[in-house]
């Protein structure tokens, strides 16, 4: 069995603890609640469906940090407050896994929620692969294997991502992965207890999910398969003109497998890539098992002891050159709101957002 881990969380500020049952000691004081003109913002390192990713530095210290902002305005159109709060909660208990990206605080502004997480100066997989055009059997396997643990620790507790792909894979500076972007995630999933919501990349969308049926972490193990296939050949499996014939294609298309990959890369890719779900690699078997992987020692692996294939090339632990020159030269500044739908918003909505990780603080 695997242990219980609780976040390492302490609510900041004047925004938690008020419902709490008052404790018989007088508490310690609530960790610094940090803003974000406690931040020098650097460069943009990334952007998404609801705001970017920025590089910045804890003013007064040589600390970098990855923040990414949300608006809230985009957050409510969506109707996705629950999904902030899913991406907070799972990021606080990534703290615990060497392959999940770390988060050290997280705070609000009128108009902005912030997520303060570790700088993953190597870059996402997507950046690194366009310029390899594919990455070679042992780097892939490399990656795959800790992305495996990564899935693996988020299923025991119930969580599904639902977003894997290249660009949520990053490396850090050794030239680990770091699965990233918790947005998607869904809590609680454990028996009978299934997903239903329609939600992922086109590309790495589970057949079960393009069938409205209700789901698992089978999902996840499909989307692993299509990640895999991609590392290995630099290629999707599945293609189509428009959304639709994509989707015909997830469906319905025969694997078709270059010559140069293994029969054991060809074996568990269409493993992974097995329409049923109870039939799926990483359903019906522990993926750690099949022969692709028999060359990793996964203890070994959890503990971070086996060196990387490759390190990524990094001048210092600010600098930005693993990123899209598209994003990092683009203006660092904060996008504003209408002034009047500001005003309009409830802010309590987003009551309990504010957290500190000690470990900010150390
Ligand atoms: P959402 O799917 O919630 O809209 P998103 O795709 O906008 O999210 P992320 O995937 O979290 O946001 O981040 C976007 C990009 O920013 C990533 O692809 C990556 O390049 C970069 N990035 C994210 N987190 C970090 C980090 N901790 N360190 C370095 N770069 C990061
Ligand atoms: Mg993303």
């Amino acid at each position: 069995m695997s242990a219980v881990y609780e976040p390492l969380w302490h609510t900041a500020g004047p925004e938690g603890g008020s419902n709490a049952a008052k404790p018989a000691s007088p508490p310690p004081a609530p960790p610094k609640a940090y803003k974000i003109e406690d931040f020098t913002l650097l460069k943009v390192l990334g952007k998404g469906s609801f705001g970017k990713v920025m590089l910045a530095q804890l003013k007064n210290s040589n600390r970098h940090f990855a923040i990414k902002a949300l608006k809230k305005d985009v957050v409510l159109e969506d109707d996705d407050i629950e999904c902030t709060m899913v991406e907070r909660h799972v990021l606080s208990l990534a703290w615990h896994h060497p392959f999940l990206t770390h988060l050290y605080c997280t705070f609000q502004s009128t108009e902005h929620l912030f997520f303060v997480m570790e700088y993953l100066n190597g870059g996402d997989l997507m950046f690194h692969i366009q310029s390899s055009l594919r990455f070679d059997v042992n780097r892939a396997r490399f990656y795959g294997a800790e992305i495996i643990l990564g899935l693996r620790f988020l299923h025991d507790r119930g969580i599904i991502y639902r977003d894997l792909k290249l660009d949520n894979v990053l490396l850090d500076s050794d030239g680990h992965i770091k699965i990233a972007d918790f947005g998607m995630c869904k809590q609680n999933i454990f028996g009978d207890n299934l997903a239903s919501t329609f939600c992922g990349t086109p590309d790495y969308i589970a057949p079960e999910i393009l069938k409205g049926a209700k789901y698992s972490a089978s999902v996840d193990w499909w989307s692993f398969g299509v990640l895999l296939f991609e590392m290995l050949i630099g290629q999707s499996p599945f293609h189509g003109e428009d959304e639709d014939m994509l989707f015909d294609s997830i469906l319905h298309d025969n694997l078709q497998f270059p010559r140069f990959m293994t029969k054991e890369a060809q074996s568990c890719v269409s493993k992974f890539l097995e329409r049923e779900p109870s039939k799926r690699l990483g359903v019906n078997e522990d993926p750690r098992k099949h022969s692709f992987f028999k060359s990793i020692d996964f203890e070994k692996l959890e503990k971070r002891e086996i060196p990387p294939p490759f390190k990524p090339k990094v001048k210092s632990s600010s600098d930005a050159s693993n990123f899209d020159p598209e994003f990092t030269m683009e203006k660092v500044a904060l996008s504003r709101t209408d002034k009047d739908f500001l005003n309009s918003i409830n802010q309590k909505q987003f009551r309990g957002f504010s957290f500190t990780n000690p470990k900010m603080v150390d």
